[in-house]
């Protein structure tokens, strides 16, 4: 489902951060304590945060994580509306790692369909730019189909392959055509885009392609930074850069 309205105002998209990780998730720092993760929210006058931690094994207690992260959000007494989601991992095509149970008890289901990194994340025959853009266009299409998911993280971006030395290949092997299906199916079942900071300025080609597409199509865009550390949660870092891309 959509959190909100198209919008193409960068100023308007800046004041939430949708994706935030918290020192559950291995890879972000142990400061990343819901309380001091509330604090800092409150610093930067965010307007609505999500906690998404990764969801990379199927028996990950995200249910449990959750219902307790809601308790301390709670006794903080903030008023900024928390998310608890999760970064959940399309690791092929139709293939997903949450079962439905837990699909239906996240607040935010921010997929994650590159993360190719990774041991368990199904790669394509043909390890080109263009088989991994097929493969993408493949597990996306499946992915916004089922209809779980709210948000494609750092969609189509390619900075995840490791065969691939040019991380911009992948996105510049998929067509036009392909881009604008899948943005037009992603409107179908109100999946958002995910304006990831990091990425969206690691790729501008493929930045400034989506934001014109969906500028025809309506899409719904969701910003996050990925933040692994309380100061990256300052969703206008690179605000200058990026909006320079977007104008
Ligand atoms: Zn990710
Ligand atoms: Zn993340």
């Amino acid at each position: 489902m959509y959190l909100r309205e198209p919008c193409f105002d960068l100023e308007e998209l800046v004041k939430e951060n949708l994706h935030v990780h918290t020192s559950f998730s291995g890879c972000a720092k142990p400061e990343m304590r819901v309380k001091l993760i509330v604090e800092r929210a409150r610093e930067l006058k965010l307007q609505r945060v999500a906690l998404v931690d990764h969801f990379n094994h199927s028996d990950t207690p995200m249910i449990e994580k959750n219902m307790a992260d809601r308790f301390v959000v709670k006794l903080t007494g903030t008023e900024i509306p928390f998310l608890f989601g999760a970064e959940l991992s399309a690791y092929g095509v139709g293939k997903w790692l949450d079962n439905d149970e837990v699909n239906r008890a996240l607040d935010y289901r921010l997929y994650a369909a590159n993360h190719y990194h990774l041991e368990i994340w199904e790669q394509p025959e043909e390890k080109t730019p263009r088989g991994y853009a097929e493969h993408t266009v493949k597990v996306l299409t499946a992915l916004i189909e089922a209809d779980r998911a709210d948000c494609i993280a750092h969609p189509i971006y390619g900075g995840y392959v490791r065969v691939l030395e040019d991380k911009k290949a992948l996105a510049a092997a998929m067509t036009d055509e392909e881009l604008y299906k899948l943005m037009l199916l992603a409107k179908k079942h109100r999946v958002a885009w995910e304006i990831n900071v990091g990425e969206a300025l690691a790729d501008p080609e493929l930045t400034k392609r989506m934001w014109r597409f969906g500028k025809e199509i309506g899409s719904v865009f969701h910003f996050g930074t990925d933040a692994h550390l309380l100061e990256n949660m300052d969703t206008r870092i690179h605000f200058d850069e990026l909006h320079k891309l977007l104008t």
